[in-house]
């Protein structure tokens, strides 16, 4: 079988390493616009059952990710003044976006993937002699706009601004902070991804981002006005930029993609290109590998094709559909915390954990905290299928 791996992202490297190495008379090759070793973003968070997976599907690539992975323990908080050390957040992991690219890749020619870099594919007709075209080239996919209306992609735009920097400070746990300005709240958030650095992305509402002229400033300035804002956090340390040539940060606001059907013929959409998570759950690599282990598991359970991608469609899909309900609740709660600063900060701290959930947004938040409360303290003496059941994020 020839495939062609439209964009050289986590879904495709990931998906050509799969079939390659199940079936190495398979021609693969991965065409990516940009150079090797030029990618955008800093690190991605991921969570142990991400490690499990990837274990199961191609232990040599696990390995080599969570050698190269930074890992916490715990989460910090910080709100002005106040505070919060959090031992039982969770565990977590790190890893930088171009080293995670740079292993992928790696592998990927080890088992003898072409990788073909600075080759943008503006039309899946320049692949024409594929039997397969994978389209992995990320949220904004040329691939999938060329046939927006037969994808039925619908594109929601967030309201508020988000800019993705790197920081010289390498924390040692995951952290949050929430910082008021005369212009309104700005919040933050960090995690390392290797020895010496870590991700950080700052968020705050429209009316904020231009109150405080970081519509007009340019990324240097930007940057210094951010660390004193942020100054408990960094404790001193530089943020890091990737601005535009012209010198501007790049705020952004977030897309949620998503698409009515994710195959075209023999093209097919993986990762972002068929569905994107708001990056406050910290999901979207996560699941574009998650999209490439089914791809190949669906094509390598055999032929004919399109009952293959509609079956990794239908298992695909089911997977990304409760991720793009806790993100689009976990957005929402970002876009109304001034609703929650007044709560005292562990009260704040615990409906932010909770923000995926439906009933967050709608019960009074101090109402929501204490009754979350009650059930806690009796949820010893209830069942444990019954507490599995009321677990589950309500829809
Ligand atoms: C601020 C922020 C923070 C995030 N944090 C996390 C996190 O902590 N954890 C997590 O799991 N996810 C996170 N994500 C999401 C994650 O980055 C994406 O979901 C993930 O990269 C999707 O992988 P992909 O392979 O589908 O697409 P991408 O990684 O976007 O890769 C697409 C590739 O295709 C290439 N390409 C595009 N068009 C073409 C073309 N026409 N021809 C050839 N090549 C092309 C691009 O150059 C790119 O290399 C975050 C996202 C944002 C915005």
């Amino acid at each position: 079988m020839k495939i062609a791996c439209v964009g050289g992202g986590p879904a495709g490297l990931y998906f050509s390493i799969l079939m390659k190495g199940v079936a190495p008379s398979h021609d693969v090759t991965v065409y990516e616009r940009n150079p090797a070793g030029s990618t955008y973003g800093w690190g991605v968070t991921y969570s142990e059952s991400l490690l499990r997976s990837l274990h199961a599907t191609d232990p040599e690539s696990a390995r080599a990710i969570l050698d190269s992975s930074v890992r916490w323990d715990r989460w910090d908080y910080f709100r002005g003044p106040r505070t919060m050390s959090d031992p039982e957040g969770g565990e977590g992991f790190g890893i930088g976006r171009q080293r995670l690219l740079d292993l992928l890749a790696e592998r990927a020619r080890g088992l003898g993937v072409r990788i073909a870099y600075e080759r943008e594919i503006a039309d899946e007709r320049e692949l024409a002699d594929a039997d397969l075209v994978v389209a992995g080239d990320g949220a904004g996919s040329r691939m999938r706009e060329r046939h927006a209306v037969h994808f039925g992609t619908e594109v929601g735009v967030g309201r508020n601004s988000y800019v993705w920097l790197g920081s010289a400070r390498a924390f040692d746990s995951f952290v949050f902070s929430f910082e008021e300005t005369e212009h309104g709240w700005i919040w933050c958030y960090g995690y390392p991804y290797s020895p010496d650095r870590s991700t950080c992305v700052v968020e705050c509402a429209p009316e904020t981002w231009k109150g405080l002229g970081f519509d007009r400033a340019r990324e240097a300035d930007t940057l210094v006005r951010l660390e004193k804002i942020f100054a408990g956090m960094l404790d001193g340390h530089p943020l890091l930029g990737q601005g535009d040539a012209q010198g501007s940060a790049r705020w952004l606001n977030f897309r949620t993609v998503s698409n009515r059907t994710w195959r075209r013929g023999n093209l097919v959409l993986a990762g972002d290109a068929a569905h994107t998570t708001h990056y406050s759950i910290g999901a979207g690599t996560t699941l574009a590998l998650r999209d490439a282990a089914l791809l190949a598991a669906a094509l390598l359970q055999g032929p004919p094709l399109p009952v293959a991608l509609a079956r990794y469609e239908r298992q695909a899909r089911s997977a990304v559909r409760s991720a793009q309900r806790s993100a689009r609740y976990s957005s929402q709660w970002y876009e109304n915390l001034p609703r929650y600063t007044d709560l005292p900060l562990p009260q704040m701290v615990l409906l932010s954990k909770l923000r995926g959930y439906r009933l967050v947004h709608h019960l009074p938040p101090k109402l929501c905290y204490f009754t979350h409360q009650a059930a806690a303290n009796t949820v010893g003496r209830i069942p444990r299928a019954m507490r599995r059941k009321a677990a589950r994020p309500i829809s």
